[in-house]
């Protein structure tokens, strides 16, 4: 794994990040902001119980997602912001407005100028994507829509992930290879297949990197990712990146296009057909879940 975070000033999007604000100091808000000059930055600026106080200075648009266990106030500072919902309703905030979005609703947030808001919200929120139909979540029965709206900085990231693909084979590895891009365009982390030469089974690049997102960034900045991949992800893939709640993956290859680069009869893929039986024992089994989901 090649951590590209260590090399940046990037220490506000980590899941343990520092709050930028101890108690008992005076949280210069407006100096804070101004010295923000990317597209999209968040920092904790103060905590406050089990809650923490969000800085958010963005330009464009977060995914669509939720928060199945926590709502979300939004007070604006600066710009506009403009809070999307699923039923097509949109809220509009000028600086001095607020507005609480309860846990469950599904939501994006969205501004054509900068913006810079203060979010109010659990510390340790979970957030889930959902993947462009904001009738859809980001389970592996609703995949995500696919639709090829890549550009020139994409195919950038694209041809190394590929070169990344080549190098994995290069080591005698499967031809796999990943990078993980931050909201701001720089590359976070890369990563290659090492299944054979870690004699690991679960050593997919997009994984990899799935884990190292969920461990270090914060669930804003994990939205804004793109993960780029030399092929589409595989099903655990998939439910991973999903799970980290990463906000677009952008592939090379197709899954259903490997096939023709493979001649005829060569190895079936890895993945094989099992055998899976149940549900059985309700009532027993339900007993650790008694009153763990509140
Ligand atoms: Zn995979």
């Amino acid at each position: 794994m090649t951590d590209y975070r260590a090399q940046k000033d990037d220490d506000a999007n980590t899941h343990n990040e520092q709050t930028v604000f101890p108690a008992l100091t005076v949280a210069d808000l407006n100096r804070l902001a101004s010295s923000v000059d990317q597209a999209y930055r968040n920092f904790v600026v103060l905590d406050v119980n089990s809650h923490c106080v969000r800085l958010a200075v963005m330009k464009g648009e977060s995914r669509w997602h939720r928060h199945p266990d926590s709502d979300e106030c939004f007070l604006v500072l600066e710009g506009e912001l403009e809070i999307d919902l699923a039923d097509g309703q949109a809220l509009r905030l000028k600086p001095g407005e607020a507005c609480t979005i309860p846990k469950g609703v599904v939501h994006r947030t969205r501004s054509r100028v900068r913006a810079v808001n203060l979010c109010f919200e659990d510390r340790s929120a979970y957030t889930d994507v959902i993947f462009e139909d904001p009738g859809a979540t980001s389970q592996t029965q609703n995949p995500p829509t696919m639709r090829d709206e890549t550009r020139e900085g994409d195919h950038r990231h694209l041809r190394r992930a590929i070169a990344l693909a080549a190098a994995a084979r290069e080591a005698g590895d499967q031809p796999y290879g990943s990078l993980l891009v931050g909201p701001d365009g720089h590359v976070l982390a890369e990563d290659r297949n090492t299944v054979v030469t870690e004699r690991d089974i679960t050593g997919h690049p997009e994984l990899k990197l799935a884990r190292w997102a969920a461990r270090k960034l914060n669930r804003a900045t994990a939205l804004g990712t793109t993960l780029y991949t030399s092929c589409e992800p595989c099903a655990m893939c998939a439910n991973a990146i999903a799970r980290a709640g990463l906000g677009r993956v952008v592939f090379a290859l197709a899954g259903n296009q490997l096939p023709d680069l493979k001649p005829a009869g060569a190895a079936a893929p890895d993945a094989t057909r099992v055998d899976y039986q149940g549900p059985a024992l309700f009532e027993e089994a339900r007993v650790p879940f008694d009153g763990y989901y509140g």
